[in-house]
């Protein structure tokens, strides 16, 4: 198998699969107890929170756990407008992941008001048209760190730099980031950011909020006095164990992760645009996460190519998984400005951990006849644009 969809998930990296049975097998105890049971368990969840706060540069007892990426998303959104009910605007970019935008949907129908900041070609924002949408009204300016689809990298420095001026809060949504590229709370000079443990090799099911201390934000759940009371609820032990034991693989494998990765997805990059016509790259040349590789394949369904690789083993996505099937076109490559018969024919490939050299080549093998094959029977016949 080649598994070329390492942004939608990722594999359970063996150091964590081992630590997460060991656990589930030895220890039982509700963190909240304070018998000996209890807190032991207590005191692994607050290892994997320390591990986890270190590598953000952050302190512990700003890391709360939550059930996923989207909810820590979720959590912000709502969490920061309530705890702002003077202020009811929020900043975004047209390109976030659904979790944000749903619940950017979602928060518009309670009569708050939502700036869409768009982005140029390569998918980066209009850092002009952030400044100009900032009023005394917006309670927060949140910009995922880098996209899903195309891997392009955000400014958010300067988004930042235009925060701070007006003293608004900044969220990142940095579940794609993390893990491929240096995510440090104190560089970025963000006040919130989101991370998801299934994207570094974790497990599913459980993501976390790094709030900055002193950030007023109102609490998600209400209940027992887990998380702070900010998130309430029995933890997800087991999910929180893995996550820590994920990040602490990802700072040891980290370095020679990423060299690897860079390295064959240039080859794949390269090996593709040398030997398929009319492939046309989407995304940012340079500020990209350089393992997510995203072409439109004109003239083509890119389905219809995501599976035909499937006959051959080789598994990619036609966008971003959380919202296959669910709409006509993907909203960030409508946001590049692709023709919607362009953005059909868009394939993302990701790559991780575990690919080879014999992975990138064989898709440079399989790809280039799937593609001549069916744009033979393709009733289609769009020019390459510039
Ligand atoms: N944000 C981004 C940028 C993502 O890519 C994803 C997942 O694809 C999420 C949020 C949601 O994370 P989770 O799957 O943990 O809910």
């Amino acid at each position: 198998m080649v598994y070329l969809d390492n942004n939608a998930t990722t594999p359970l990296d063996p150091d964590v699969a081992e630590k997460m049975s060991r656990f589930l097998k030895e220890y039982f105890g509700n963190p909240s107890s304070l018998y000996p049971i209890g807190r032991e368990v207590k005191e692994m969840v607050n290892e994997a929170r320390e591990t986890i706060a270190k590598t953000l540069r952050a302190i512990r007892t700003e890391i709360i756990f939550t059930g996923s990426g989207t909810e820590a998303d979720n959590f912000v959104l709502r969490g920061v407008l309530e705890a702002f009910p003077e202020k009811k605007e929020l900043i975004t970019s047209a390109i976030e992941h659904p979790a944000i935008l749903s619940t950017a949907h979602y928060l518009e129908k309670t009569g708050v008001k939502v700036t869409y900041v768009p982005v140029d070609k390569t998918g980066m924002i209009d850092l002009d048209f952030l400044k100009d949408a900032v009023t005394p009204h917006t309670a927060l300016i949140s910009i995922m760190h880098a996209n899903n689809e195309l891997g392009t990298i955000q400014p958010i420095e300067e988004v930042v730099i235009i925060a701070k001026e007006k003293d608004i809060l900044v969220h990142t949504d940095a579940v794609q980031s993390f893990g491929k590229i240096d995510v440090d709370v104190k560089k970025l000079g963000v006040d919130l950011l989101s991370i998801s443990a299934h994207k570094i090799y974790g497990p599913k099911g459980v993501g976390a909020l790094y709030v900055r201390k002193g950030t007023k934000i109102h609490p998600l759940i209400h209940g027992g006095h887990q998380e702070r009371e900010m998130r309430a609820g029995t933890e997800n032990t087991i999910g929180i164990i893995g996550f820590g034991e994920a990040v602490r693989v990802m700072k040891e494998k980290g370095p020679e992760d990423k060299k690897r990765i860079e390295k064959l997805a240039q080859r794949l990059k390269k090996g593709i645009e040398e030997t398929i016509p009319k492939a046309k790259f989407n995304g940012h040349q340079e500020k990209r996460i350089k393992g997510t590789i995203n072409f439109s394949f004109l003239n083509l369904e890119a389905e219809a190519i995501l599976l035909a690789l499937a006959t051959k083993d080789i598994y990619v996505s036609t966008g971003s998984a959380c919202s296959e099937g669910a709409e006509e076109v993907s909203h960030v490559l409508n946001a590049i400005g692709l023709r919607p018969e362009i953005a059909r024919s868009s394939i993302r490939m990701s790559l991780g951990r575990f690919n080879t050299e014999q992975d990138i080549d064989t898709v440079l093998r399989e790809l280039p006849p799937i593609v001549e094959n069916l744009r033979k029977i393709s009733a289609l016949d769009i020019e390459e644009e510039d």
